[in-house]
């Protein structure tokens, strides 16, 4: 693609300072490799809520629905912390998350060789390490009715979620898996707890039919249990996890900080592919970070690689993506750090010191 459209909402905390790094990048990739961007930025979060009264404003949505891909920085903040629950910033993230279906997170878990040591793991365990979770983001316990607390005739209380999944749900996810796994190592993980959870049986059903639409993909079965074992013990062994909400959500925790930092983890929320089209969210995974937001603390890394991964899975340029991750790599060699991943007995630069270098790092890969 040359031509793309972006919705580019900054947020709130230091979202503004990550984004306006990610602008620079944006900006060399219009210049150098011949991109034409049509970008809309706008409010979303705390900032929305103070300039719509409403953390996601439905002019904004329709922008959301019409674009190739949103690039979110980060919302919240102890501000809007006594705001109704539904004006909420991250409210704003839900509504989106919702409204343009976004059901298939993925999040790479990539030990970047310059940081393998900064892992909390042994260094021969994670370097080289590229492992794709990727959890079903809009079904689950996390929605499932009925939910709730009550009190019985006898006194006790109770409380309760569902976890619920339609065929359909698991399918669509399990198709996104094999399709990620066939561009990578071919293998695909489906984790449940089919041992204890009828729901899980049901997953490894449908996961193990829609396998069978992709005879050159390896399908394993793993509880999810040994599954987190496993990201400690040897997570090489894996290429692309796919599981539901809930087991998605600890295991992609988990599997992050085999990788080193929150500064460095990008992530994309996928919808349902409609007309060779797919709606898609690039954000990273680290929130507005209250406490450093406005001091040029934060480093823009996980953002810039958030929209390496929008190069390549919505625009089609994994030319570009891979030259985007092979700056990224170059900067981190340099021992260009900022405070979060500093180098020890080197000194930290700032969130627009780290954009220049990385500017300077693409123009001589490019060169
Ligand atoms: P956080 O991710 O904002 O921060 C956790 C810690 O990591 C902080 O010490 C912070 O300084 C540091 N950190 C985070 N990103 C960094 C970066 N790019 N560079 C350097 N250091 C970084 O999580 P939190 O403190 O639990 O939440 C703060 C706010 O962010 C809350 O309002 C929360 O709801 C919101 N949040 C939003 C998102 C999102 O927008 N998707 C995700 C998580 C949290």
């Amino acid at each position: 693609m040359n031509n793309a459209t972006i919705l580019l909402l900054p947020g709130d905390g230091i979202g503004p300072e990550v984004v306006a790094e990610l602008s620079r990048v944006i900006s060399w990739f219009s210049d150098k490799r011949g991109i034409t961007f049509d970008i809309t930025t706008d409010d979303v979060g705390g900032a929305a809520y103070e300039r719509y009264g409403n953390p996601l404003a439905d002019s904004t949505l329709e922008v959301a629905k019409q674009v190739d891909a949103i690039v979110m920085g980060s919302v919240g903040g102890p501000q809007w912390d006594n705001v109704e629950r539904h004006l909420r910033p991250e409210a704003g993230l839900l509504t989106l998350r919702k409204e343009l279906d976004l059901f298939a997170n993925l999040r790479p878990a990539t030990c970047r060789p310059a940081l393998a040591s900064a892992s909390s793991l042994h260094e021969e365990l994670v370097s080289g390490l590229d492992i794709l979770i990727l959890r079903e983001l809009t079904a689950g316990v996390y929605f499932g009715e009925p939910r709730g607390t009550e009190t019985l005739d006898d006194g006790r209380r109770r409380a309760f979620d569902t976890q619920v999944y339609f065929e359909s749900e698991i399918e669509r996810l399990m198709h996104v898996g094999f399709e990620l796994a066939a561009k990578r190592n071919s293998k695909v993980h489906s984790v449940e707890k089919a041992n204890v959870m009828e729901s899980g049986v049901f997953w490894r059903e449908i996961a193990t039919r829609v396998g069978k639409e992709y005879p050159n993909i390896t399908l394993e079965h793993m509880y999810a249990d040994n599954c987190a074992m496993q990201l400690v013990r040897q997570p090489k062994q894996f290429d692309v996890i796919a599981t539901d909400n809930l087991f998605g959500d600890i295991l992609s925790d988990c599997a992050a900080m085999l990788t080193g930092s929150l500064g460095m983890l990008p992530s994309a929320s996928l919808g349902v592919e409609v007309n060779g089209k797919r709606a898609a969210l690039y954000e990273p995974v680290h929130g507005s970070a209250p406490d450093i937001a406005g001091q040029g603390k934060a480093n823009p890394l996980a953002t810039i690689l958030s929209f390496a991964m929008c190069l390549r899975f919505s625009l089609d340029r994994n030319d570009d993506a891979d030259l985007l991750e092979a700056a990224v790599d170059q900067v981190l060699a340099d021992n260009i750090r900022t405070v979060d991943i500093a180098a020890s007995g080197v000194a930290p630069v700032s969130t627009s010191e780290m954009g220049t270098a990385l500017l300077r790092a693409l123009d001589k890969l490019n060169a």
